[in-house]
């Protein structure tokens, strides 16, 4: 702990309830830890369903007011958070690293873009547009406007600390909505440590809560079943998500989802195989390959399989491992036990079954969460990696013969979320996107994250979109008013 403990002495680690910081109602708290050292980092506090309730009481007091803001100076106190975020970016960037692992440019990626939303959705703030129109058979007018929707609860993963969580907050505060939000229990601290921030920025009490809990299955669900809550905007995995969507049906909520992914990575034999590989190692190893958007399946045209192979062994085999906020580190830990253990069992399983491993497929022993750049080739169509996401780095390679046969493959999962290809022929390119069945698509590109765009899934990867004018329409009702003069 000796390291960190500047980094960590001035955040905060209570909740952050109506612009305070209070213990636990019953002083529950729980253990952060390094997943490079196996150390714990900090103590935090754990919501109970009684705070869950007093932040509802200060949301519900703070929404009044400031949904009546006028949108320029919600926009400013949003641009004036993105400014305080990139002041205060490597102290942040340090702390993600510090309690999911990532290496520290991963990190410093992150906070960026993390910051970008309050940028984009200070611009976004200022066009919430409605549309007017005239019946077409009673002549009666069609005033068509938007309304911040109410109370949002929000509940974000650990992969992606800072920025999972201001697409939702970014976008709620645009529209006038206040939020609750519920961390990740690996992660609560990047968030706790954004709170000084946004009340430096202009944000009143009450409209930003944070309650970090070890409790987050009754938690949540008490305030999914207030009527004061009429959002529910959550990412994770697609199972927690399934829960959350039964939970919100009760009051009818307001949902957006943004769930699990199983991205296949397609290289065309016209393809520029140098980009396609910088593409591969940024779909494959941002966040060490814990991404949603992360390739999780390789196809690769049988003509160019063994250029493609040898030039991402090669890539993947040179990537320094350890902590990550040393220098020249790539590959920082995974974040915790079960996640290292789940990509051991599914490398363990793709290569009993026939896979062979290119580089890394060996934990090694010591301390920390650490698992090597690993690239599997001949993976098995039965190997559980090609279902289920790795979430770590490992770059399963199968080949392909037609255009057809590696459509088929690549829609053959119940998920959507993003699909990558590599041709030069941009016909071939948009007509494969076009039947690819997935809610983005890189083509030529292996990063298709952007605030200006609609992030979001198809089928089981999701409902809704996060970023783009999408993403404030999440939080607005549309109201029509007919009437005649
Ligand atoms: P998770 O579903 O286990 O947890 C997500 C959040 O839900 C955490 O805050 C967790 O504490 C909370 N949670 C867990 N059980 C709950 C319950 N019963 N009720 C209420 N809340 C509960 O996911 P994770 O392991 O933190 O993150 C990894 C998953 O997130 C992966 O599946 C990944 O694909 C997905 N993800 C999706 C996107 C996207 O935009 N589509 C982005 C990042 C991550």
């Amino acid at each position: 702990m000796a390291n960190y403990d500047n980094l960590l002495a001035n955040v905060p680690t209570d909740l952050w309830i109506g612009g305070q910081w209070k213990k636990a109602s019953d002083g529950a708290r729980f253990d952060v830890i390094d997943p490079a050292t196996e150390g714990k980092i900090a103590s935090v506090a754990s919501a109970s369903v009684e705070d869950a309730r007093a932040a509802l009481d200060a949301a519900q007091a703070a929404f009044g007011p400031w949904a009546v803001r006028k949108p320029r100076e919600r926009a400013e106190i949003l641009r004036r958070a993105y400014d305080l975020i990139m002041r205060d970016a490597e102290r942040l960037a340090k702390l993600i690293t510090i309690e999911n692992g990532k290496a520290l440019p991963d990190s410093r990626g992150e906070v960026a873009y993390a910051a970008e939303f309050f940028r984009w959705y200070a611009e976004e703030a200022v066009r919430n547009l409605g549309q007017n129109g005239m019946a077409p058979a009673s002549g009666a007018r069609i005033f068509v406007h938007h309304k911040p929707a109410g109370i949002a609860v929000l509940v974000t993963p650990w992969n992606f600390p800072a920025a999972m969580a201001t697409r939702k907050i970014g976008p709620a505060l645009a529209a006038g909505c206040p939020v609750i939000l519920k961390p990740a229990s690996e992660t609560p601290l990047t968030m706790l440590a954004l709170m000084p921030i946004l009340e430096e920025a202009g944000v009143p009490a009450g409209v930003v809560n944070v309650l970090p809990s070890r409790r987050s299955g009754p938690v949540v669900d008490a305030m999914l079943h207030d009527p004061r809550v009429r959002i529910v905007s959550f990412t994770g995995s697609t199972e927690v998500g399934r829960k959350l969507l039964h939970g919100a049906a009760d009051q009818v909520l307001k949902t957006a989802m943004e769930l699990g992914g199983n991205a296949p990575f397609i290289v065309f034999d016209d393809a520029d195989i140098d980009a396609a590989i910088d593409g591969a190692m940024i779909a494959k190893m941002r966040n060490m390959g814990e991404a949603c958007t992360a390739a999780n399946r390789f196809y690769v045209h049988e003509k160019v399989s063994d250029e493609f192979t040898k030039k991402l062994t090669a890539k993947m085999a040179g990537l320094k491992m350890g902590n990550g906020l040393d220098d020249g580190v790539a590959l920082g830990p995974l974040v915790n036990k079960e996640g290292l253990d789940k990509v051991v069992e599914l490398v363990d399983d793709a290569v009993s079954k026939g896979a062979k491993v290119l580089t890394g497929g060996k934990k090694p022993d010591g301390q920390g969460y650490f698992y090597p750049a690993t690239v599997l080739s001949n993976v098995p169509d039965n190997a559980k990696m090609l279902n289920e996401e790795i979430f770590g780095p490992v770059a399963s390679l199968q080949t392909f013969k037609d255009e057809k046969e590696v459509v088929t493959r690549a829609n053959d999962t119940e998920y959507g979320l993003v699909a990558y290809l590599y041709t030069k022929d941009l016909s071939r390119g948009l007509r494969v996107s076009e039947k690819l069945d997935f809610g983005m698509i890189g083509l030529n590109r292996g990063l298709v994250s952007d605030p200006a765009a609609p992030f979001g899934g198809m089928k089981q990867s999701g409902v809704g979109r996060e970023g783009a004018h999408e993403g404030l329409m999440e939080f607005l009702e549309t109201q029509y008013i007919s009437t005649t003069w």
